[in-house]
């Protein structure tokens, strides 16, 4: 089944394609020729998901697509940086300066907890549906590792001694927000008649 995926980030597809498995073909916006940036300015990370699936149902008539939106929520920020992830230290989606104010406003703080937030939207046949998966976690003080994006060299998943960003993508997939969203998405995908 094909199936357009609201992303044109190579790693995200990867991630995506390996859970979701050969049973789908993810397509691209960018293979569609929607070469625009997708707005997401929504203040929730639910609303700027379905703001990016139901950007793409409009500008291809109608076809069955998805999006995801994700955050970093920290239990001592007040949820933040939250739907303001990708932004946190202005507005060049830099993930090396959003760690550093990051740990910077997390300085003498002690309690280190922390979850990703995925949520996504899918739009099939013309009805919304939303998926969420989510992964607790602490923060450290100094990124270990090098695999993975975005804050993953700063967050230790519960249960684990590893960063996500000393971990395989298999053992990342299988226990992170993403993962646990798709897991959902695709078991809701497999289980129509
Ligand atoms: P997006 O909605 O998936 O684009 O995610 C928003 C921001 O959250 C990204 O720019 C990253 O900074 C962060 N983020 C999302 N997923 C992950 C992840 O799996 N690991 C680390 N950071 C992530």
């Amino acid at each position: 089944m094909k199936i357009i995926f609201a992303t044109n980030n190579k790693h995200k597809l990867k991630e995506v394609q390996a859970v979701l498995g050969d049973g789908y073909r993810l397509v691209t916006p960018y293979e569609l020729g929607i070469t625009e940036e997708i707005p997401e300015d929504r203040p929730t990370i639910e609303g700027n998901a379905s703001q990016k699936s139901h950007y793409l149902y409009e500008c291809t008539g109608g076809a069955d697509c998805f999006a995801d939106d994700t955050g970093l929520e920290v239990e001592a920020l007040g949820g933040e940086p939250g739907v303001r992830s990708a932004r946190y230290a202005g507005p060049g989606h830099d993930s090396e300066r959003n760690m550093e104010l990051l740990l910077r406003n997390m300085e003498g703080i002690t309690d280190r907890r922390a979850r990703f937030r995925t949520v996504i939207s899918l739009i099939l046949d013309g009805e919304e549906h939303l998926f969420e998966g989510i992964v607790g976690g602490v923060l450290l003080t100094v990124p270990r590792g090098t695999n993975g994006f975005g804050y993953d060299p700063i967050f230790v998943p519960d249960g684990y001694a590893e960063t996500f960003a000393e971990m395989s993508d298999e053992a990342k997939n299988a226990i992170s927000h993403r993962g646990r969203a798709v897991a959902k998405l695709a078991a809701f995908l497999n289980s129509r008649p």
